[in-house]
């Protein structure tokens, strides 16, 4: 229904193997194309003298954002008759990757798009890898232009083993893995008329299937502080509630340092009144029961769930830099709100992705993903990945660059929380 927060995709797969086709020809098929649109690609396609290419419909939504109707750049709605839906990443968006790993992008669910003739192609793998170490835990995998091998049922069953095989050494598992032809519309919104063999699923009904994201609320509390403001004996605690529910009269906990306090009054900025609670996707500011020293980069929480602390922990990490990432390089840590400094203090493994193999290493190139331990000064309020995935990631900045992009896991490295 349209209650229900949109459940969020992303398309993956090797270049030209059909996802902007796939998408646009999804929007039109599931009637969420706006007026026009459908006419606009048939006749640019015809211009050209091609067969109608529904790839242009990316293009011509493009072209709606350059005057300003459509905000955001990189958002693609589009529902069905169960729920809505949004891409949150266009395919061929040079920035794709990074949006990835540096958490712009966090999907609940990912569609991994193979070309039935081509088959499965490096960058086919290195997306698979790379929702794997994303946590992105509902996949499916869609076989494309089925039309290119006569929709021949031995070519999928070929196709499926292999993919299928590369999947469970991720420790995935698909949730189908659909026959279509993006082109030729089968097996997108119906059963494919022209795959008569096949009786599993068709793609929306597979979208449908999928679970619902986990709402922010649902978890415990974490509000990384923003600033602090101070108006004569005031002082404003101001930040955006990432996760959980905040309420007046809360005991909360500040760390790294360790204090509990009580919230005396919750302002929310666009109410004029104070707010008795506050939850995931606001930004408030808190007034506290007693002066306690309190920075950015400090993370409020309950007592009951607090952030882990410590100055050290492993990461898998998807490396962006143009020069290698290097076991005693330091670099500056993005981690909600706080930013310090920290060093590598070792690569435990660098992952190839072509060959699914991991070894030790003492770098990581450009495009590399790598495990590593990094180590600040001072102790950080963090969080596993998968206990919560806003607090759990962060990025690397390098002078002024994003270079690299990853996700928290203690492993081996206990919580040095002080009683
Ligand atoms: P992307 O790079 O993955 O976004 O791929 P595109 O959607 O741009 O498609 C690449 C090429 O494959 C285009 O020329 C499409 O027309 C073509 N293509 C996409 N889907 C199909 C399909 O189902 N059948 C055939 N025959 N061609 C397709």
């Amino acid at each position: 229904s349209s209650e229900s927060p949109a459940l969020k995709l992303v398309v993956v797969g090797h270049v030209d193997h059909g996802k902007s086709t796939l998408i646009g020809r999804l929007l039109h098929d599931t009637g969420s194309l706006p007026d026009g649109k459908a006419e606009a690609v048939i006749r640019m396609s015809e211009r050209r003298g091609m067969p109608v290419e529904w790839a242009f419909v990316l293009d011509a939504l493009q072209a709606e954002r350059d005057q300003g109707i459509t905000i955001d750049t990189t958002q693609i709605f589009f529902n069905t008759d169960k729920r809505n839906y949004v891409i949150i990443d266009a395919p061929g968006h040079t920035e794709f990757l990074k949006n990835m790993v540096s958490g712009a992008a966090l999907s609940d669910a990912a569609l991994l798009v193979i070309d039935a003739k081509e088959g499965m192609q490096e960058q086919s793998r290195r997306h698979g890898y790379i929702l794997h170490l994303l946590g992105v835990r509902q996949v499916a995998v869609v076989i494309n232009k089925m039309d290119l091998v006569d929709y021949r049922e031995e070519r999928y069953q070929e196709l499926t083993g292999e993919i299928r095989k590369y999947l469970s050494g991720l420790g995935l598992e698909a949730a189908a893995i659909v026959p279509v032809s993006a082109r030729e519309g089968q097996g997108l919104v119906a059963a494919p008329d022209k795959m008569s063999w096949y009786a599993g699923p068709h793609l929306v009904e597979v979208l449908d299937g999928f679970s619902p994201p986990v709402l922010p609320t649902d978890r415990p509390l974490r509000l990384p502080v923003q600033d602090v403001y101070k108006f004569d004996d005031r002082r404003i605690i101001a930040g955006r509630i990432e996760s959980g529910r905040i309420r007046t009269g809360d005991r909360i906990l500040i760390s790294p340092s360790n204090k509990s306090v009580t919230v005396k009054s919750i302002e929310s900025w666009n109410t004029p009144s104070p707010a008795l609670s506050a939850s995931a996707g606001q930004s408030v500011g808190i007034t506290l029961s007693e002066q306690l020293f309190i920075e950015r980069g400090q993370v409020i929480s309950h007592e009951a769930n607090p952030p882990i602390e410590s100055n050290v922990f492993r990461a898998r990490i998807f490396w962006l830099g143009r020069k290698p990432l290097e076991v005693g390089k330091r670099y500056k840590l993005k981690l909600a709100t706080n930013e310090q400094m920290v060093d590598v203090q070792s690569i435990e493994t660098v992952i190839d992705v072509e060959n699914l193999t991991s070894a030790a290493g003492d770098k990581l190139e450009r495009n590399g993903i790598g495990e590593i331990t990094l180590r600040a000064r001072a102790m950080l309020a963090l969080d596993e990945f998968s206990e919560n995935p806003k607090t759990g990631r962060f990025v690397l900045v390098d002078e002024y660059d994003t270079v690299g992009g990853g996700i928290i896991f203690m492993e081996g490295y206990p919580d040095q929380r002080s009683s």
